[in-house]
């Protein structure tokens, strides 16, 4: 299928593309991957009158810098290069273990960190990894910015709370507390797919071992990225392995899936459940 007709700009820096954006308000739409909004336009499930390119701001917004307080993530930095990044993964593991499950490489060579994010889908890793870190994201538009934190900036499916004019310039992971390990599972129909349920968990311990906080953040199973705290479930049960258990059930209990063609609501719980046992004792 072909797009609908738009009006087409690639701005040469990002205060023009700020400008470009503030002009056109509600009828401008970003273009930086292209992965979600090109097949969108195509089904005409889009239909912005003007598409404002960004890939020539690569210079200004490409670049991935990794310091021990975390992981700051350029607009156009590619999905391929964030997870090719020894230092950002050396400080967030979790950034690999979600960036691998994205897609395709040929997919992740051209979508962008900050795009998925911007795309708010609820099936989406990345910003459940977001929420999950306690990230943020930096918005620019002309003349101001403002600091999102990734709590507010999840609104519904497909939506965020960016206002016309916006461009997240950049995306902050911070870096979790020591003693922390991570884990990533999701279950697809195929390879690549979309997951039909997905977690990322962050168990953190004490110098002994001790677990002293779980959390864990879902995908495919509630509009935006829902985040559980599983750390008491973890701490009171009688042994070990009931506690996973305590805490699978938990998970299960909390998720509010949908049925649609991909699977049931039921068979999201089950997954929700199963896969956050796993992923707890794979982080472990
Ligand atoms: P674009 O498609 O260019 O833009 C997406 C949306 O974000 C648009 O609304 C755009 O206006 C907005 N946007 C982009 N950048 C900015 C910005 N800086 N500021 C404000 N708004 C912005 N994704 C997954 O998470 N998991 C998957 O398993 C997965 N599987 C896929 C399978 C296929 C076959 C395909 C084609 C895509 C898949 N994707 C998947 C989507 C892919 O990860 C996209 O790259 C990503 O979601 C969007 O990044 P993009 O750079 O391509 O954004």
């Amino acid at each position: 299928m072909k797009p609908p007709p738009f009006a087409y700009s690639a701005p040469g820096t990002v205060t023009d593309a700020l400008a470009l954006l503030a002009a056109l308000g509600p009828d401008g739409k970003v273009l930086a991957g292209g992965q979600s909004l090109v097949p969108l336009l195509n089904m005409r499930l889009a239909a912005p009158a003007h598409l404002v390119d960004i890939n020539g701001l690569e210079a200004e917004l490409g670049a991935v810098e990794v310091t021990d307080a975390g992981v700051r993530v350029g607009a156009l930095a590619r999905h391929s290069a964030v997870e090719a990044s020894a230092p950002a993964v050396g400080v967030l593991p979790l950034l690999r273990q979600a960036l691998t499950q994205v897609a395709h490489p040929v997919i992740r060579n051209r979508g962008t960190v900050v795009g998925s994010l911007a795309h708010a889908d609820p099936s989406a890793e990345l910003p459940a990894v977001l929420c999950l870190v306690g990230g943020s994201v930096q918005v620019a538009s002309a003349g101001s910015e403002r600091i999102v934190a990734a709590a507010d900036l999840f609104a519904g499916p497909m939506e965020t709370c960016l206002r016309p004019g916006e461009l997240i310039v950049s995306a902050w992971f911070p870096a979790l507390p020591e003693r922390t390990t991570t884990a990533f599972l999701e279950v697809t129909r195929r390879h690549g797919d979309y997951a039909v349920c997905g977690v990322a968990v962050a168990v953190t311990r004490d110098p002994d071992g001790a677990i002293t906080g779980a959390r864990a953040a879902y995908v495919s199973v509630s509009d935006t990225p829902l985040v559980l705290d599983l750390t008491d479930a973890l701490v009171t049960g009688e042994a070990a392995g009931d506690r996973v258990f305590a805490a699978a059930r938990l998970a299960a209990a909390s998720v509010s899936p949908d049925d649609d063609i991909h699977a049931t609501a039921g068979y999201r719980r089950h997954l929700a459940g199963v896969l956050t046992a796993r992923a707890l004792r794979a982080a472990s």
